[in-house]
């Protein structure tokens, strides 16, 4: 048997192969260890029980630890010795799974006792280091030991509220399957799989208990202690006095004839420069000779003793197209593919180290393996059965378009590790006269950048899994009165006919207050029966082959669950969370098929293991170097668990909605490891964010979803992959687990070269993500791309992608916050754009004697102005006032998994106007185009006569200016349209105006609809929400000590100067 997620079956007789494996690596035995132990696509050890060992420790966004050691492409037979970077942790010794059998099914995991902690390495994450909290821990607090009861469980009515009734001794205590039992057998002989905690922590184990009053709220304490406004960035120093903006110029320079600059004010000399090149499809060689060289130039006039600081704002570079991706990619390489996929921060492969070194900004590459296509440009699926995925036998790089054949079409020659490979006899082909194979046209996998191969059997170790949504309620008195659980319910109830993989998929239910709430789903019920487990220290799981069921078969049972779920609670007046010993629970009732778990979590978890501290967020600890504790989980439960949800194939997504602390950082860290994600909707009330909560939970639901996934990236010879940044867990070193992805992750890389000297002219990559689709077949989906490799600095920075730049840098950066103060953070990212700049200066500067200009290549003119925006975005903004621990921490983990153009949008928002287009007649419709003219991000920009949309993705501000026609604002508001408008909520009115800015919403949020935006509405001068909706996210503003634009621009050219 195979082990599942195998990329590599079918032996080869490269003799340097270990094992069989695929994405293995070469030499097991001295895998850093990174991750939970074997799973999927590593060793045929892949679905064995293993015991728990420690999760990463490292900060929560550094995921892939040490990127050490691609051994991926198999024909090395040594890596060579590593470096590492200081934000990679070096590995620790080496760790050797255990080997074993195959399973067909995951058998239920055995918990160690938190007690046992994992030992933890790298940062002390974990580890308290903040002074004591304001109250003591809530646990402690609030649940004296009582009285030891009995296990309670007891069995329901629908309708009543959750009750513990006495249960009949622990001989039905039972909820671990022995590790070979199937599936289906009852574990009512076994024993409970959680030994008892550790004794000091007193059991909590009422069940109903008298509520424990709220935490206190921690804004109290921001009110009372005097925000410290820290400047984000480094004081401006310097000569610079306030002037009237000097002329600046287009400044086109071409090598060899330096043209001076006329000296007359223009735009910025952002003309876009014919791209070079290269013939065909062919790749091209090395250093392209002579051609024009293409930058731009600022007129800064930074002369010393000069008052003129030489700037005018205007003429600054802005990406108000939004994310424009290079076209070189796909013209120089017409077969790669999309690069929706794929995107390198480079398309020029620097051919030595030391070009690596004076390239200055992060080489690598932004992966979307499932982004989603146009009509029309789906990724063709191609099935070999009989034959057998062709890969190559010694690299296994799959079968591309890059491949050649030779001798009569009987050889093909592997573009990655250029071993020849024989041609089997099934997927022979006479080739033409100009060498191509004849079938060309029928071979999707010979012409096309993204295919998606049908994987035989022997790319699984159990039978493809079905969809499983597992949902896991907070139901305490906060998330009930929010109006949470409704909308939870209701939502859920509206998607069971759209959930993918009918008729196989799986569902169940768990909610929890102080106790934890099974539910019977069993199809032979007319309702389902309610269980509640009150002892929280030894969980188990009450009829374990009931609370999971076919959704089809069991529809009736679980329509009426969620139709009388929020009555169920409606009086629920419990104030405590059993999180941890409820996600537990949900753990031991997925483990055995995996799936995805959906979390709503509202108040801090407060009893039982994994129970949170209210950390706070506390001002004293900012600026020190402390402060990146309160960014990273305390608690090793987390981690762990999220260790242990990865090994067995169950991704987990938060959503949390407290108005109170709840410790993202934490919680998030589930979603983190396990290839998830973190909503967050703050304060949530029904009333105001329902929608934004339907829409994002019915996204979440009903797309397309790759199951029990992995993925690896393979890259040519001479280069490797070195470390990995996003939501997922590393297996072995290059190996990414992902128990659930979709088209809404991306995930980035940074490569190095392994040789000092590149002497290929081609560096190809290849991407392949193996999967489960939701109708239950096992697929490989395979990107390929090629990349020229270069020899000049100069072409390097030419085909930068500041797209994949700004990706990962956000990425570092936001890494970067975990273990260093933010200030440190931001600074690192401007100091990486300052050397940048400084080494394209030092290129061209003397040579054409630039003097005082600062320039740049055309391809990084947004660069500086997306670091600006980075270091102004939540993650990494301000200090302790400007944005709240959990909102930052909530803005980190999303940011992680954005793709390039959510995450671009994010960082520079659109700004449009429409106040004209809602009273211009609809005769005139071919103005539409202007609705989507952005504008600068700046008040500038603000007419107090207009009406603008400001639009990030997550959210739409709609500002009213104050000299705004009252005619437009009644269209749009109705009667209320003078009253206050916190209290307004945007509805359609019987307006063609009113119509036309719904429709236009309507039309922005479905031009990406990973998110929803909720509509916030702010009148100018209306304070302080106009600053904190929209003044605040102008990011081209000087605001609160952060630098503006123009500002920033000197700054930095001030910087490159001084040891240029
Ligand atoms: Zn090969």
């Amino acid at each position: 048997m195979k082990p599942m997620g195998t990329e590599n079956p079918g032996r080869p007789n490269f003799p340097a192969r270990s094992a069989a494996t695929p994405f293995a690596p070469a030499s097991q035995t001295s895998m850093p260890f990174l991750s939970s132990g074997p799973v999927v696509g590593s060793e045929a050890s892949a679905f064995r029980p293993t015991p728990p060992t420690a999760p990463q420790t490292s900060m929560a966004f550094l995921s892939s630890g040490p990127g050490v050691g691609s051994e991926a492409s198999g024909f090395r037979p040594s890596p060579p010795a590593r470096s590492y970077g200081p934000s990679v942790p070096p590995p620790p010794p080496s760790y050797v799974p255990p080997v074993g059998g195959s399973f067909q099914r995951f058998p239920t995991p055995q918990f160690p006792s938190t007690a046992q902690g994992p030992p933890t390495r790298g940062p002390p994450v974990g580890q308290s280091v903040l002074s004591p909290p304001m109250q003591p821990p809530v646990g402690q607090v609030q649940s004296p030991p009582v009285s030891l009861r009995p296990q309670q469980l007891s069995s329901v009515p629908m309708g009543s509220p959750p009750q513990s009734v006495n249960f009949p001794p622990s001989s039905v205590n039972v909820p671990q399957a022995p590790l070979d039992s199937s599936f289906s057998a009852p574990r009512q002989t076994l024993h409970p799989s959680f030994p008892p905690l550790e004794s000091s922590y007193p059991a909590a184990r009422t069940t109903l208990q008298p509520s424990f009053p709220g935490y206190p709220s921690r804004q109290s304490n921001a009110v009372l202690q005097a925000p410290s406004v820290q400047s984000p960035f480094p004081a401006h120093q310097g000569g610079y006095a306030p002037a009237p903006p000097a002329p600046s110029s287009p400044f086109l320079a071409h090598q060899g004839g330096y043209v001076p600059p006329p000296p007359v004010a223009a735009p910025l000399g952002l003309h876009s420069r014919e791209q070079m090149q290269y013939p065909g499809s062919g790749p091209p060689i090395g250093t392209i000779q002579g051609l024009a060289e293409d930058f731009n130039s600022l007129s800064l006039g930074s002369i010393p003793g000069s008052i003129d600081p030489g700037l005018d704002s205007k003429a600054l570079p802005r990406p108000l197209d939004g994310d424009v991706e290079p076209n070189s990619f796909a013209e120089m390489y017409p077969m790669n593919c999309n690069s929706r996929y794929l995107r390198l921060t480079t398309f020029g492969i620097p051919s030595s180290q030391s070009l690596i070194s004076r390239w200055q900004l992060p080489l690598g590459a932004v992966v979307c393996p499932l982004a989603e296509a146009p009509d029309g440009e789906e990724v063709p699926i191609v099935n070999f059965a009989p034959t057998g995925i062709i890969r190559c036998r010694r690299c296994r790089t799959y079968v591309n378009p890059y491949v050649t054949f030779t001798d009569g079409g009987r050889k093909w020659r592997c573009n990655i590790c250029a071993l020849l490979n024989d041609v089997s006899g099934d997927y022979f082909a006479h080739l033409d006269a100009s060498g191509r194979r004849i079938d060309l046209d029928q071979r999707p996998e010979l012409t096309k950048g993204s295919v998606e191969f049908v994987a035989p059997t022997e790319y699984m170790v159990r039978p493809p899994m079905p969809p499983l949504y597992f949902f896991l309620i907070d139901v305490s008195l906060s998330a009930v009165r929010s109006g949470m659980v409704e909308i939870v319910a209701q939502t859920i109830r509206s998607c069971l006919d759209e959930l993918p993989g009918f008729p196989r998929t799986q569902i169940g239910f768990i909610t929890f207050d102080s106790t934890i709430h099974f539910y019977n789903m069993k199809s032979s019920l007319t309702q389902p029966q309610m269980m509640v487990v009150s002892d929280l220290d030894d969980i188990f799981v009450p009829l374990p082959d009931d609370l999971l069921v076919n959704l089809s078969e069991s529809r009736s049972v679980v329509e009426t669950f969620l139709d009388s779920l929020p009555s169920m609670f409606q009086d629920n007046v419990n104030l405590e969370s059993a999180f941890g010993p409820a996600l537990k629970a949900a753990f031991m009732v997925m483990s055995q098929l995996g799936g995805k778990l959906l979390i709503f979590q509202n108040t801090l978890p407060s009893l039982g293991v994994g129970r949170l501290r209210l950390r706070g967020d506390d001002l004293r600890v900012y600026g020190t170097d402390k402060e990146h504790a309160l960014r990273i989980p305390e608690d090793p439960f987390y981690k762990q668990m999220a260790a242990d949800f990865t090994k067995y194939q169950i991704g987990v997504n938060i959503y949390a909605f407290s108005d109170k602390y709840t410790d993202i950082a934490s919680l998030g860290t589930l979603a983190k490891y396990t290839g998830g994600q973190v909503y967050y909707y703050p304060s949530f009330q029904s009333a105001i964010h329902k929608e934004r909560l339907r829409h994002e939970l019915a996204r979440d639901l009903t797309r397309e979803t790759a199951w029990e996934a992995v993925m690896r990236i393979r890259c040519g010879k001479g280069v490797r992959f070195t470390s990995y940044h996003g939501n997922f867990m590393l297996r072995s070193t290059d190996l990414l687990a992902l128990p659930a992805v979709d088209c809404d992750k991306a995930f980035a890389m940074q490569m190095s070269l392994e040789e000092t000297l590149l002497t290929t002219q081609t560096v190809y990559f290849q991407v392949a993500l193996l999967y489960t689709s939701s109708s239950g077949e096992r697929r490989i989906r395979v990107h390929t791309a090629a990349a020229p490799v270069v020899t000049d600095l100069g072409e390097m920075y030419r085909h930068a992608d500041t797209g994949a730049i700004v990706s990962l840098f956000c990425r570092l950066a936001i890494e970067k916050t975990l273990s260093h103060k933010l200030e440190d953070a931001r600074n690192s990212v401007q100091s990486r754009i300052v050397k940048a700049l400084r080494e394209y200066r030092n290129l061209y500067a003397v040579q054409h004697r630039l003097g005082g200009r600062m320039i740049y290549p055309e391809s990084l003119k947004f660069l500086p102005l997306y670091g600006l925006a980075l270091c102004k975005s939540t993650p990494l903004r301000g200090g302790y006032a400007d944005a709240q621990l959990d909102e930052r921490c909530a803005a980190g983990y999303t940011m992680m998994a954005l793709p390039v153009k959510g995450l671009l949008k994010l960082l520079y928002p659109s700004l449009i106007r429409i106040d004209e287009y809602l009273t211009k007649g609809s005769a005139q419709v071919d103005e539409f185009k202007n609705i989507f003219k952005r504008l600068p991000l700046a008040a500038e920009s603000l007419d107090s006569r207009g009406l603008y949309i400001y639009d990030d993705g997550f959210r739409f501000v709609i500002w009213f200016g104050r000299m705004l026609s009252p005619d437009i604002a009644m269209n749009l508001l109705g009667v209320d349209f003078a009253g206050d408008l916190t209290r307004v909520s945007l509805c359609e009115q019987d307006s063609e105006m009113s119509r036309k800015l719904m429709g236009l919403l309507k039309k922005f949020r479905e031009s990406d609809p990973s998110y929803y935006q909720l509509c916030h509405l702010v009148r100018q001068g209306e304070q302080p929400r106009e600053g904190f909706f929209l003044l605040t996210n102008l990011v081209e503003d000087q605001i609160g000590g952060t630098n503006g634009y123009a500002d920033w621009i000197l700054q930095i050219h001030r910087q490159v100067q001084q040891t240029a």
